[in-house]
């Protein structure tokens, strides 16, 4: 017998398939999804096998033996493989890399550390309680009689340096055995059962009309207001799947932003759940992915690689906030969650629940054309009321010389501050500054590297490049006319943090990407604040979902326009959903909340829309723009990056690339540019894009495919297909 086994070498986008010969004594072992080790060249390397047969052809060359089984049992199952194959035809990505991305590191092929599960040593009885009560009485060694009794009061004793002498002669008389057994690393021990709430009418309803519908392939589109108790509505349906005997699978964003989800699992559902997110370390991760395969729990709550947890008999695949765009995988494979959660439900004959309270454009559109069906939450849970939101003209404050906090704002945190109340602030640009420009000639001190201006960063004293990385002092004088004249423009996360310090005297805390670098650092901040050891919360979006505080009820928005600016067709879409995710932060308990957003466009439909809390006249004014111009949802997208360190040559494929397209695309699909990308160049790769524009995702594969293998094994220049992408 023979295996065909893939395997990871060389250029990682080219998927090599080997065959080696599979020696007698591994024939029972071996089967189709299991990993191997071969021999290759000199080396030893490892990879999946995928396909096993009887006899090969006539050849000539030397076919050689699998060396071992690396694991004893598939890493891919049968559902898994299929989903590689469709991953890489839907995003064009090789076999091996869609495999690879979907296992813990600790499975992937060519894991160069061996991961094993940890495992730990106990005591327990060998006789009959009698009989080691009758030892008890006569034993003299206090050691061993504290064992036993310990061992008759819970049951066993982990041992441990410590004990295990004494462990040994009990053993030795047979009155105890010890017994290894398998411990997992993750621990969290928010343990304990709330009471279940009991549903409103809305909620019901949707409830019911899922649970109704359990063995069929439904998508469901929830569209609930924020607060109206979209997680309690999904613990019931998984409640539901569960009592069932089906597994389910929570996406969230990002766990460790929304630690708050996790613990509310918890305490409904015990140690059925499992928690898969970055933050784990590889053991942690390599443990709970092996609690989901064996059947230990029957939930899993995590971040998008949770979507490839392999449970057997799904019930329900839920994702909250459906519209966020890191559902989508940034680099290759640039697989969309949504996709890959529509297959697998498809597969498992089971619903999916798409919930959130501003769906992206696309999926509600689906809803409303019938192809998802729509559930609706209107209400918020508690019956509050959405908050008020007031819009502040920053061109008038400025002329009052208000120029960061609004007098609006300012009289309101005041207010707030009085009484005791907790207040949000959002400034989505972290760093304290976000330019450092040359009064006398102009010069913006850019990243040498990328063409990004450079952010100052007051706690470092260091101004960074939020692309690359690159860090350097601040210098005083200006590298182009040697002027003493530079000058700091652009209001940051820090630099607010110190305004509202000065300016309040208030216990001000700040969450970006700099307070959080540290594993706890999320939870910590998002403890203190809801145990009320500050007053105000100055953050960059990361504030701005899922968070559940009580106190808030304020949240204000220090510039609304910084996402309206960015060069993308969906820029009023994300400003609509930001401005709604963070002003449902205020009021979600007894008291009323307001918001206050400042910015520079009051007049955008963006922010008037989500003033009124009118997400349909934002979808309908939106759809008319995106008709206008042809983009999604009434076209498909697919961004092609031409990348090299050389820009002319760069320029020159990019050329090569856009007259490849326009010829061998059917004249219905529209091809932009070749154009600058607006991010020109990062980390010294220049950055040239073509957009292409169609309506039917099959006309334009076989072309893609054939610009990605000229490019796959060029040195110098590098292509970048991005199907669908969330970013232009
Ligand atoms: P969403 O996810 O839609 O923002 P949540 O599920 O977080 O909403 O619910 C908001 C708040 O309302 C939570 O504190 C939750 O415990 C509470 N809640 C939800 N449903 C009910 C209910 N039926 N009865 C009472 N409280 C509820
Ligand atoms: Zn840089």
């Amino acid at each position: 017998m023979y295996a065909l086994v893939l395997v990871e070498i060389g250029v990682k986008n080219v998927d090599k398939y080997f065959t080696y010969h599979i020696p007698d004594n591994l024939e029972d072992k071996i089967n189709i999804g299991i990993r191997v080790k071969v021999p290759f060249n000199t080396r030893e390397i490892s990879g999946f096998v995928i396909k096993i047969i009887n006899k090969i052809e006539d050849n000539n060359y030397e076919v050689k033996d699998i060396l071992e089984v690396i694991d004893n049992e598939e890493v891919l199952n049968l559902e898994l493989l299929k989903l590689g194959e469709y991953i890489s035809s839907k995003t064009l990505c090789s076999m091996i890399t869609a495999y690879q991305t979907m296992l813990p590191k600790a499975l992937k092929a060519n894991h160069k550390v061996a991961m094993k599960p940890k495992n730990e040593v106990i005591a327990v009885l060998n006789k009959d309680t009698s009989e080691i009560y009758e030892y008890i009485s006569i034993c003299s060694y206090k050691k061993q009689v504290e064992i036993l009794k310990s061992i008759i009061e819970n049951g066993s004793v982990k041992v441990i340096s410590s004990n295990i002498s004494s462990v040994t002669s009990l053993a030795n008389k047979g009155l105890i055995k010890t017994i290894s057994r398998e411990v997992y690393r993750y621990n969290d021990n928010t343990i304990e059962n709330k009471h279940t709430v009991f549903l409103n009418e809305e909620q019901s309803k949707v409830v019911k009309e899922v649970i109704d519908n359990l063995n069929t392939n439904n998508t469901y589109l929830l569209k609930g207001v924020t607060g109206s108790g979209k997680t309690e509505v999904y613990m019931h349906i998984i409640k539901e799947v569960i009592d069932r005997g089906m597994q389910a699978i929570m996406l969230v964003p990002e766990i460790s932003l929304t630690p708050q989800i996790v613990s509310r699992f918890r305490q409904r559902f015990n140690n059925e759940v499992a928690v898969l997110h970055s933050g784990l370390s590889d053991g942690e991760r390599y443990d709970e992915y092996r609690k989901i395969k064996k059947g230990l729990v029957k939930i899993v709550v995590g971040a998008r690689s949770a979507i490839f947890s392999p449970f057997q008999n799904l019930g329900v695949i839920i994702i909250d906030e459906e519209q966020v765009t890191s559902y989508k995988q940034e680099n290759n494979p640039r697989y969309h969650t949504r996709d890959v959660a529509l297959f697998r439900c498809k597969y498992h004959n089971c619903p999916l629940v798409l919930g959130s309270a501003t769906p992206s454009l696309e999926s509600y559109a689906r809803a409303k054309k019938g192809v998802y069906r729509l559930l609706t939450l209107n209400k918020r849970a508690n019956n509050k009321l959405m908050p008020e939101i007031r819009i502040v003209d920053m061109k008038k404050e400025i002329r009052n010389n208000y120029h960061n906090i609004s007098l609006e704002l300012e009289n309101a945190i005041k207010e707030k501050l009085d009484k005791k109340e907790q207040i949000i602030i959002l400034l989505n640009r972290r760093g304290y500054s976000s330019m450092l420009t040359c009064k006398d000639c102009g010069e913006v001190i850019k990243c040498p590297n990328c063409d990004i201006s450079l952010t100052y960063h007051k706690t470092s004293n260091t101004l960074r490049c939020h692309y690359c990385g690159y860090g350097t002092k601040v210098q005083d004088t200006c590298p182009s006319c040697y002027g003493r004249s530079l000058t700091m423009y652009g209001l940051g996360t820090e630099k607010l943090e110190e305004e509202l310090v000065k300016k309040f005297n208030a216990r001000v805390v700040r969450m970006d990407l700099d307070t959080t670098t540290s594993k706890k650092a999320h939870s910590k901040i998002i403890k203190d604040f809801l145990d009320q050891k500050y007053d105000i919360l100055v953050g960059t979006q990361m504030i701005a979902k899922g968070l559940d505080f009580p106190n808030v009820t304020l949240v204000g928005v220090i510039n609304a326009d910084a996402s309206l600016n960015i060069p993308d067709f969906r820029s009023s879409e994300y400003t609509y959903q930001l401005l709604s995710q963070v002003s449902g932060r205020s009021g979600r308990d007894k008291k009323e909340g307001i918001v206050i957003i400042q910015t520079l466009n009051p007049e955008h439909y963006s922010i008037k829309y989500a003033k009124d809390h009118d997400y349909d006249g934002f979808f309908n004014y939106e759809m008319r723009i995106r008709k206008k111009l042809g983009y999604p949802p009434y076209y498909y997208l697919t961004l092609i990056k031409i990348l090299s360190r050389d820009y002319q040559l760069c320029m020159k494929e990019a050329n090569k690339v856009g007259e490849f397209l326009r010829k061998n695309l059917p004249s219905d699909v529209i091809v932009l540019g070749p154009s600058i990308a607006s991010t020109f160049k990062v980390n010294n790769i220049y950055h040239f894009q073509c957009i292409i524009k169609y309506k039917k995702e099959d006309d334009i594969k076989e072309v893609l495919r054939t610009i990605d293998n000229i490019y796959k094994i060029n040195t110098k220049v590098r292509i970048e297909m991005d199907i669908d992408p969330v970013r232009l």
